[in-house]
């Protein structure tokens, strides 16, 4: 799995923040959570397909989770899809959606699936595909707010072939059967035994998306054993009771709930606008949980961190920017105390003002005298060899900063 942050904002977006919104990319397929305003074109600017698009979950009915939703709707149409969306969120979610397209006389011509959580729900399993499901929980904000928790069921394990061929499996039926975790008979009478053959099954993958809330223990619950958990940290503990009056976390609170819940890395987001230096909140975090990494708009995280490929590089030199001291030490700035003033002087050698011209004598030889020793010639292309450094075929589009490099989607 792939996840793409496309906004890291809390409640109002700032010069380099978008709204919440987060794309978790899985095997072509594209579910989204929450849906602030940009959300459509931080996609298109991610690299990924809004077409692909299966499934929408909103946290909460806040207008920075949710107004991006008909913008998003509306280019679905436009974009003439016929595919079934799922739309996932606390109740009032249709009704919202509804009176926005009722009012514009737009009707949606693609089927949407709607499923609505009461305020009294528990936990409860929202979608549910063939290799993956989604449960929901309720958080602990100030109006009804949901977690949600993308696990992928778990895969079979791996066939040894040399213990297969060992036992004499040639045929694929036998292989396909022996990986369904069935025992099967050869033709010689001999029984091989699935569990010999094929290793315990490996654990799918698991993203858990928990925001706006206090500190709570269903983000704990929801956030067991997870491979990537997505917390909220809006503020800082120095404005805990901000966070507090205002439904949301600290950064140390994400990282307790991430530590108690095992998980095995921690992506922080939903910043409020205050901190222009989010590494604060990084520090804050890593204080008790190590594991955890910031958020950045359309830098992908991989659940698998050997798929990487070195794009993402999470070794930040984390400064406090209120210690001076700090800072000035890490300056590496030495003064070289054989120069004056500690800088190098640099020395620029002038030309002589008839340095372009030949020295041949009067001044009519000097006019005649060609500037190139060889008269120009224009290139032949077509006896021309093609050069090893520019090859026939076009170049691949190089990518604007190292995170660009979006073939995959
Ligand atoms: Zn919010």
């Amino acid at each position: 799995m792939i996840i793409i942050p496309l906004g890291v904002s809390s409640a109002t977006p700032t010069a380099v923040r978008h709204l919440p919104s987060l794309a978790v990319w899985r095997d072509g397929s594209v579910f989204l959570f929450d849906c602030g305003e940009n959300a459509q074109m931080r996609l298109l600017q991610a690299g990924v397909k809004r077409s692909k698009v299966e499934a929408i979950f909103i946290s909460h009915l806040d207008g920075d989770h949710i107004f991006g939703l008909f913008g998003l709707l509306s280019t679905l149409q436009l974009q003439r899809r016929d595919k079934e969306l799922h739309i996932i969120g606390p109740k009032g979610l249709k009704k919202m959606i509804d009176s926005v397209f009722g009012v514009a006389e737009i009707e949606l011509e693609f089927p949407v699936t709607y499923k609505e959580l009461k305020s009294d729900f528990d936990h409860e399993v929202v979608l549910e595909g063939e290799e993956f499901y989604v449960e929901a929980r309720p958080l602990k904000h100030t109006k009804f707010c949901i977690g949600y928790r993308f696990q992928e069921k778990d895969k079979p394990g791996k066939v040894d072939a040399e213990k297969a061929a060992e036992a004499g499996i040639t045929d694929d039926a036998h292989f396909k059967a022996l990986k369904n975790g069935e025992d099967v008979t050869l033709e010689d009478g001999t029984v091989v035994h699935s569990a010999d053959i094929v290793g315990d099954p490996r654990p799918g993958e698991s993203f858990v998306y928990v925001t706006d809330t206090e500190f709570c223990e269903n983000a704990i619950r929801l956030a067991e054993n997870a491979t990537i958990l997505f917390h909220e940290a809006t503020f800082g503990e120095p404005l805990k009771e901000k966070a507090e009056d205002t439904g949301h976390s600290s950064a140390q609170d994400a990282a307790i709930v991430a530590k108690t819940a095992k998980v095995e890395r921690l992506v922080i987001g939903h910043f409020s606008a205050r901190y222009s230096n989010q590494f604060l909140l990084l520090k804050e975090a890593r204080g008790v949980f190590e594991k955890t990494w910031l958020a950045y708009e359309l830098r992908p995280i991989f659940t698998n961190p050997d798929q990487e490929k070195e794009i993402i590089s999470p070794r930040v030199e984390i400064i406090d920017l209120k210690d001076k001291r700090a800072q000035k030490s890490k300056r590496t700035f030495k003064p070289d105390p054989k120069r004056k003033g500690g800088f190098k002087k640099r020395r620029f050698k002038r030309k002589p003002a008839n340095a372009r011209y030949y020295k041949t004598g009067d001044d009519s030889e000097r006019q005649q005298k060609p500037r190139f020793s060889k008269p120009y010639k224009r290139r032949d292309d077509s006896q021309s060899r093609p050069s090893p450094h520019r090859p026939s075929k076009p170049l691949p589009i190089t990518p604007r900063t190292p995170f660009d490099d979006f073939d995959r989607f």
